[in-house]
């Protein structure tokens, strides 16, 4: 079983916070070159810095996963990349019937038609040589719950967007494959886990505890890795059990 990435190059979005940049830094250790991509221009500069300062490949690049024309400038810069990991992701917390359009939209295109546009691009670059791309879903695309309406939604569209893919592009060589995390403390939860509400739903993860965003480098190696060389189309749910807890 190969977990190495050595001499892998990597794409990472949303990697300026939270889930994203810790698997950059994994990927970095796991020996990839690894490109950290997100809006804030000025954090991925200073994280891809910190890793190389750790002895690690890391470069950074402006990227905001709506705009076409910045999906383009990342895929023409060269070598072109082995791994693509979908992650940039944003969550609107709304009662779906107060919900605006245009919020049910922002949420869509963030995180279904974007991860689509950066999949195609990495598709597109990788069609001769193969490669993985692994999209970032959530338990939540799986089952649903209060309140997230559109982020379930696109979610669940990642999921059967990612079999939809896996099938048209193995006769690329190239892997589409889902990696479902249950509730991983980062910046986008914090504050909902500190409330009473969030100390309900922890007691209902049957493991009894947030997961921790080291508790995805397993899944995500095997993903990004040759270990997975026969997977494709497969949906990885990590979630201390919460998709099993009782009805
Ligand atoms: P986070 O800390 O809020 O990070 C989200 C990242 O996405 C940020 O780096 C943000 O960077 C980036 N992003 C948002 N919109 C973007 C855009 N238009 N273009 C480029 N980057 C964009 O959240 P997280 O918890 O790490 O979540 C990461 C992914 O995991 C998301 O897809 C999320 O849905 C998924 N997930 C998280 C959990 C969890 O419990 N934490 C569970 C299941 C799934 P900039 O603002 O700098 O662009």
């Amino acid at each position: 079983m190969e977990l190495s990435l050595t001499g892998k190059r990597a794409l990472v979005t949303g990697a300026s916070s939270g889930l994203g940049l810790h698997f950059a830094g994994v990927l970095a250790r796991a020996g990839a070159s690894v490109v950290l991509a997100a809006r804030r221009e000025d954090r991925v500069i200073a994280e891809a810095g910190a890793l190389r300062d750790a002895g690690l490949s890391a470069e950074a690049m402006q990227l905001d996963v709506t705009s076409a024309d910045c999906i383009s400038a990342v895929f023409d810069t060269k070598p072109p990349f082995d791994v693509v990991v979908n992650n940039a992701g944003i969550s609107r917390e709304d009662a779906a019937i107060d919900m605006s359009v245009e919020d049910f939209e922002a949420v869509l295109a963030t995180n279904l038609t974007a991860v689509f546009a950066v999949a195609q691009a990495g598709a597109r670059s990788m069609k001769d040589r193969g490669g993985s791309i692994v999209n970032i879903a959530s338990i939540l695309g799986l089952r649903v719950s209060g309140h997230v309406a559109a982020y379930a939604a696109s979610k669940a569209g990642v999921v059967q967007l990612s079999r939809a893919l896996a099938l048209e592009w193995a006769r690329y060589g190239i892997r589409v494959n889902a990696l479902c995390p249950g509730y991983i403390k980062t910046p986008i939860n914090a504050e909902f886990f500190a409330t009473e509400a969030g100390h309900a739903v922890t007691k209902r993860i049957p493991q009894r505890r947030l997961g921790l965003p080291s508790d995805l480098d397993g899944a995500l190696l095997l993903l990004a890795s040759d270990a997975s060389a026969y997977m494709t189309g497969s949906v990885i749910a990590v979630d201390g059990g919460h998709l099993v807890s009782g009805l």
